[in-house]
């Protein structure tokens, strides 16, 4: 690769997708993964963790508002929120939009990826300030099984991790969702990324099958990825009752304000997304 090309190879070396850069901004190895930061001409600052993007400048806002919003706009009371992953701060700074979520639990296994978003990303950190955050530089995995033996239990839960390899393999799996399943409330709801199907390098369909098998309800929406291989991204909405598109009247004056400041989310949008192609349905098992 050139110095001046970053391109990201990826479902099983056939595919590569990439971005001139203009500056390489940082480089280091954490604990946990290699963390860089380019300066890119088409989607501004990245952050790449192990060589795979991660957050751009120029999407983050899709993926971190349909992550908080969706789930706000259909749980009936959201008083505690738990954040497996997300270093980044997007998704935290989507929730403290609203104000009757009483704490925010971000739970990151690499604090080097908070700290270089904060040095680097200062519009997706700035909700870590928030008095109702609560950080915590753990492995989710293991956090979540404390929980349930805690007998914690949360309204929403996003799982906002990395692909299903090392450390994050173990947030796609049966026994992960089970007891995900046991610390949420009874109206609660866990959402997570699933992929990409058409180039399906994890399985998509076992990812499914085992949320179908720890959860009674299990949706699927797609919203674009730019910056991810392949840009057509899908995410898991799952639930023990909660329906993704009974949008709770009480909250909608509300939003119809929020959603005038956000870039991606509107409900409108939010009721469409749920829709689901042939294609999808065969590929996901839903
Ligand atoms: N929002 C972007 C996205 O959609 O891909 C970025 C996600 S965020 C940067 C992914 C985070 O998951 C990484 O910071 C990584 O360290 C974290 N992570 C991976 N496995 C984890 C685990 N077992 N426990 C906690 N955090 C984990």
């Amino acid at each position: 690769m050139s110095e001046n090309w970053f391109e990201e190879i990826s479902f099983k070396g056939q595919m590569k997708q990439g971005y001139k850069v203009s500056r390489h901004l940082h480089k280091e190895q954490s604990k946990y993964q290699t963390i860089e930061v380019l300066e890119t001409e088409a989607v501004g600052k990245l952050l790449l963790l192990d060589g795979k993007t991660m957050v751009s400048e120029a999407d983050e806002f899709v993926y971190h508002e349909v992550m908080a919003h969706i789930p706000y706009m259909v749980c009936p009371k959201v008083e505690r929120v738990l954040i497996i992953g997300g270093g980044d701060g997007g998704v935290v700074r989507e929730f403290t939009r609203h104000k009757d979520i009483k704490e925010i639990q971000l739970v990151e296994i690499d604090e080097r990826v908070i700290e270089v978003s904060k040095q680097f990303f200062p519009e997706c950190t700035s909700g870590l300030s928030d008095s109702r955050v609560k950080i915590l530089p753990q492995d989710g995995i293991q956090y979540v099984k404390d929980c349930k033996a805690n007998g914690e239990k949360f309204d929403i839960i996003i799982v906002d991790s990395t692909d299903p390899e090392d450390f994050a393999a173990g947030l796609f799996t049966q026994e992960f969702y089970g007891n995900i399943n046991d610390i949420l409330t009874d109206h609660g709801i866990m959402m997570n990324q699933t992929e990409n199907p058409f180039y399906d390098e994890y399985g998509l369909k076992s990812i499914y099958q085992n949320l179908k098998d720890s959860f009674k309800n299990v949706q699927s929406f797609n919203a674009p990825m730019i910056i991810y291989p392949g840009v057509f991204w899908t995410f898991g909405f799952s639930s023990k009752s909660t329906n993704a598109l009974d949008l709770i009247e009480s909250k909608i004056d509300s939003m119809r304000e929020i959603q005038k400041t956000l870039k991606w989310y509107n409900m409108d949008w939010h009721k469409g997304a749920f829709a689901l192609s042939n294609y999808q349905r065969a590929k996901l098992g839903l």
